[in-house]
């Protein structure tokens, strides 16, 4: 019978990646903890409504990359293929904002119907921080500070932080009208996807993947030049603190950013080691999004890091040592039961333990027990239990190289034993 593959863009996580995952996920956790960020948790299921509404129903996200399908009571449901939006929805859902601004974080899995590539895939992480209900310009850049940090205290090297301002919603009003102006101007030498996109949303037209259009592009007007006074002044504090911070940046007139929900600061961390999906982390001011969405009128500011891209750049320079404390190895048929009550009993004690349960010989058994990565292995055949004992085993040198390579515990005395492995572990 035919095997039955992954679907394409849905990649498994196998356990040797698995670790380097963990490895990112308890640094993001004590960043965050440290920033004093909570956690929130939402579906991956949402109504198609919630994305339509707040992503834009031009943008690419919504126009051609959702996964959406009618459940079996004919309502509309889409996979989420972004955080902010569900995060925002279950905060007016709960009342979160009515006990005040919520600085929240969450990690998990996205959904984007797009053309698998090395660092673009189907379903794919997203590691994210959402401020809600706090405006001042100092929260720009302490939320960028912390994408920064983050990616920092991962190790991360040959990063570059772009930001730009996209003004506010009249700003981008009048900045759409010249816009338009120049894309007709120069329709004939757009692609067509860009072409099908100027009357109905423009500002995409910048965000665009298509190269020539890009490069066409860098003739047509900025922004930056439709900036209200204000919108320039609060730009200019969100970079001054930024300076303040120590956190290096490039100024980018052309970051748009995909989703129509953002306004004033966008921004992205880019890693020269990427190639074409070289953005990291992307994110921005989105003030008119709760409201949009049926809140009352609350400014906000998160961000969003792609999990695989970062692994990508990690490589194998992060990883979680996953490596049991201890390998049993045992053989006999009242040392096998022997060594099963015992390992309980000190997996009861912390002591993590890999318990081999082949019943094949000892030298196989001391074979895996060296390739566990475990400092040492208990050791239980039937000799040993008819003297009452256990035999212990250093399988890795210590920085003590001259403590004895081997122990023998009597078996009855539980704590002898616990008392002997928890000192040695911590050595
Ligand atoms: P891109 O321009 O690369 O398509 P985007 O602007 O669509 O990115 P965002 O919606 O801003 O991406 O998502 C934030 C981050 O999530 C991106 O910077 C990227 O690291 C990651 N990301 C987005 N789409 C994918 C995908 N299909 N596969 C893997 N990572 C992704
Ligand atoms: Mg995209």
């Amino acid at each position: 019978m035919s095997q039955i593959q992954s679907l394409r863009g849905m990649t498994d996580l196998l356990p040797d990646e698995v670790h380097r995952w963990n490895a990112v996920e308890n640094i993001a956790r004590k960043q965050f903890g440290l920033v004093g960020l909570k956690e929130i948790r939402t579906p991956l299921l949402e109504a198609t409504e919630l994305f339509s509404r707040s992503i834009g129903e031009a943008s690419d996200v919504v126009g051609k990359e959702m996964y959406t399908f009618f459940d079996r009571a004919d309502r509309s449901c889409t996979l989420r293929p972004e955080g902010t939006a569900s995060v925002v929805r279950s905060a007016l859902q709960h009342g979160l904002l009515s006990q005040g601004p919520q600085r929240l974080w969450y990690l998990g899995p996205m959904f984007r119907y797009e053309r698998p590539q090395a660092g673009r895939q189907r379903q794919f992480h997203q590691l994210g921080v959402e401020y809600l209900g706090l405006a001042s310009s100092r929260i720009d850049s302490e939320v960028i500070s912390i994408a920064w940090d983050l990616l920092l205290s991962l190790g991360l090297k040959g990063l570059v932080l772009e930001i730009n301002s996209l003004g506010k919603a009249e700003d981008r009003r009048n900045y759409r009208t010249c816009l338009i102006e120049w894309l007709q101007d120069n329709f004939e030498h757009l692609d067509s996807d860009s072409q099908k996109k100027i009357n109905i949303n423009p500002l995409r037209i910048l965000d665009t993947k298509n190269v020539d259009t890009q490069k066409m592009l860098k003739e047509a007007p900025l922004l930056i030049n439709n900036l209200c006074n204000e919108s320039l002044d609060r730009f200019e504090k969100v970079q001054e603190l930024l300076k303040a911070l120590e956190i290096p940046f490039k100024l980018n007139p052309r970051l748009v950013r995909g989703l129509d929900y953002y306004g004033h600061t966008a921004f992205e961390i880019l890693s020269d080691q990427l190639g074409a999906q070289s953005t990291v982390c992307g994110g921005g001011r989105y003030d008119s999004l709760i409201e949009e969405l049926g809140g009352a009128d609350t400014p906000a500011m998160g961000f969003a890091i792609g999990l695989e891209r970062l692994l990508l750049i990690l490589g194998n320079s992060i990883s979680n040592d996953i490596s049991p404390d201890v390998y049993f190895v045992n053989k006999g048929y009242q040392a096998e039961t022997n060594a099963l009550v015992l390992s309980r009993k000190l997996r009861a004690q912390n002591i993590s333990i890999e318990l081999d349960s082949s019943g094949s010989a000892f030298a196989k058994q001391f074979k895996r027990a060296d390739r566990s990565g475990a400092k040492w292995a208990l050791v239980l055949g039937d000799d040993e239990v008819s003297r009452g004992e256990v035999f212990i085993k250093r399988l890795r040198n210590s920085h003590d190289d001259k403590s004895p390579k081997q122990y023998k515990i009597s078996s009855s005395d539980i704590d002898q034993l616990i008392n002997f492995l928890k000192d040695k572990i911590k050595n």
